[in-house]
C-alpha cells in the first residue's frame, strides 16, 4: 500500500494537512511548536501522553528530580524565566510539571497539542513531497516536514521479573523508562 492509500483509508476520517507534524511535548516538542509558529507554520504536536512535560509527565516516582541546577533547566526566553523561580536548587517532578504549567499559560501551547494520540507509522509520498503520519486514533495527518522529539527515554521497557504482575496496580504508572509506581 503506498502513502497516497494510506491517507484514503484511514476510519472514513478526513486527513489534515500541516506544514509542520512534531512528535513529543517534552522540551524539545514544546520549543519546536513555539518557534515554528512564530515563523507562521500551521504546526501542530502529537503526544503519547496526557499533558505536556515529556519525561516529566511520564517520570513521578518518589524523589525523582533534577541533577542540573533548576535556573539551567528552563527554557532561555526572558518571557518564560521573567516570572519563574524553582524552589529547590535541584527541582523535584512536582515543580517541573509547575514549570511546563507555567510555560503553556505563557505561550499557548496546548491549543496545538493532541494528546493520548500515538504516532504508529509514517511514509514519505513522493508524489506529494509529504510526510503521511499515522496515529493511535486511527487519523491519518499529511505534512511538509515531520519533527520528532521524541526523547531519548520514552520507550517503555518491561523487565522480566518474577511477580511483576501481581505488583499492586491501583493508581501505578510506568515511569519512561518502563518501571511502575503507586501514587
Ligand atoms: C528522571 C529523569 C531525570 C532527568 N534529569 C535530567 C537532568 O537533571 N538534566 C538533564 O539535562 N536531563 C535530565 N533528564 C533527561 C531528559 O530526558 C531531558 O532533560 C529532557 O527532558 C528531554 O526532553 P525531550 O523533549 O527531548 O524528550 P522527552 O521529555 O522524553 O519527551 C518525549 C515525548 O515524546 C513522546 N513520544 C514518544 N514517542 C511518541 C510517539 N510515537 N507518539 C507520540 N508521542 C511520543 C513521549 O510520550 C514524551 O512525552 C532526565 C530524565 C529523567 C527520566
Amino acid at each position: 500500500m503506498n502513502a497516497t492509500q494510506l491517507a484514503t483509508t484511514a476510519n472514513g476520517k478526513a486527513v489534515e494537512e500541516l506544514d509542520v507534524l512534531v512528535v513529543g511535548a517534552g522540551f524539545a516538542g514544546l520549543y519546536q511548536l513555539d518557534h515554528l509558529r512564530k515563523l507562521g507554520y500551521n504546526v501542530k504536536v502529537f503526544e503519547a501522553g496526557s499533558d505536556i512535560g515529556g519525561v516529566w509527565y511520564w517520570n513521578c516516582y518518589p524523589g525523582a528530580r533534577v541533577d542540573t541546577y533548576g535556573p539551567l533547566y528552563q527554557f532561555s526566553s526572558e518571557e518564560l524565566w521573567r516570572d519563574w523561580n524553582y524552589s529547590e536548587l535541584y527541582p523535584s517532578w512536582e515543580e517541573l510539571r509547575a514549570y511546563f504549567s507555567h510555560v503553556d499559560k505563557k505561550l499557548g501551547l496546548s491549543r496545538d497539542i493532541r494528546f493520548n494520540t500515538r504516532v504508529t507509522g509514517a511514509e514519505f509520498d513522493t508524489d506529494r513531497d509529504q510526510w503521511v503520519v499515522q496515529a493511535s486514533d486511527g487519523s491519518v495527518t499529511r505534512a511538509k516536514f515531520f519533527v520528532l522529539c521524541t526523547g531519548l527515554a520514552a520507550k517503555p521497557y518491561i523487565p522480566s521479573i518474577a511477580g511483576l504482575k501481581d505488583f499492586p496496580s491501583g493508581r501505578a504508572r510506568t515511569s519512561a523508562l518502563g518501571f511502575r509506581f503507586v501514587g
